[in-house]
């Protein structure tokens, strides 16, 4: 694996392995990596013949300053994990690098009611953030084939409308949620939840499993409300569980109203927030 802190050198490299018709995917990340992410560099080595992962916690998609300071940075078990799996290129750039002074990296697009729902209304700015950094990553790299993870479900929506309206075409591939055993949705989070949350939080797939299986038996409200009411266990604090439609991110008021239904959910473990979703409906 190469690892290439600045933009040129990078370019450089990826300039060559293009004119020689290679193909590149590129895996973006912050890094505190898990089988979840690995998952993708195996999804991405299965289609390309390079590959990139990045590795860069973006300070512009933290809407609380202490989730940004305290988010886990494992480089050197990274760095082990991504060469265990065959990455062919990491990329760790600095702040700087992303963000060169003078350089406008602020993009102007319009999400509309996508951004507005679930986590753009929970955290404000996120998504500008988030499709920044993407933006900008891409830009970097210029890879022909971009991969996330369903985990973040609204995310790889964005990102989805972001490639459109920029008539980008970069095909984007989206995996599937790696869970740990129990269920729980691997997240770089999960190291900072305390033993007896961690144990807890199984509770947040398993509400997601149950409400599957009430989708002949009750309308999306209803188990909307059952599944907030599950999760309201006294270590935890739901925030949202939306019943939306998968394309439009809008909430249903009857399953018959869609053939994509998908259940997302945010909820506090002590100070940790964790986020899941499961497709109830395809
Ligand atoms: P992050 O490092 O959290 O920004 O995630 C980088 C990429 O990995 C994103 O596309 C995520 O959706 C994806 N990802 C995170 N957790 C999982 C998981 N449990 N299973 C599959 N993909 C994941």
């Amino acid at each position: 694996m190469i690892l290439f802190k600045k933009e040129h050198q990078l370019q450089n490299y990826l300039t060559t392995l293009k004119l020689d018709k290679k193909s590149i995917g590129f895996v973006p990340t912050m890094g505190a990596l898990h089988a979840g992410h690995l998952s993708l560099i195996q999804k991405a080595k299965e289609e390309n013949d390079c590959v990139v992962c990045s590795i860069f916690v973006n300070p512009t998609q933290f809407n609380n300053a202490t989730d940004l300071e305290k988010y886990p940075r494992t480089a050197a078990k990274d760095i082990e994990l991504l060469t265990s799996v065959g990455t062919d290129v990491l990329l760790m750039p600095a702040v700087e690098e992303v963000y060169p002074k003078g350089l406008d990296t602020t993009l102007e697009l319009d999400f509309g009611k996508l951004a507005m729902v679930m986590e753009g209304q929970f955290r404000p700015g996120h998504f500008d953030g988030m499709a920044q950094v993407v933006n900008r990553l891409l830009d970097m790299v210029k890879p022909h084939s971009l991969y996330m993870g369903q985990k973040d479900f609204q995310q790889i929506t964005i990102v989805r409308s972001m490639l459109a309206q920029l008539e980008s075409e970069i095909k984007l591939v989206m995996c599937p949620i790696m869970r740990e055993e129990n269920g729980l949705a691997m997240s770089s989070r999960n190291v900072r939840l305390t033993p007896e949350n961690r144990i807890l939080a199984v509770k947040i797939s398993q509400t997601l499993s149950a409400a599957k299986k009430l989708v002949n038996d009750k309308t999306p409200n209803e188990v909307k409300e059952w599944a907030m009411q599950e999760l309201s266990i006294p270590e935890f604090r739901p925030e949202y569980f939306e019943i939306v439609d998968g394309i439009t991110l809008q909430s249903i008021d009857d399953f018959s109203e869609t053939n994509f239904a998908v259940a997302c959910t945010a909820v506090w473990a002590g100070d940790i927030r964790l986020i899941d979703n499961m497709v109830l409906k395809s």
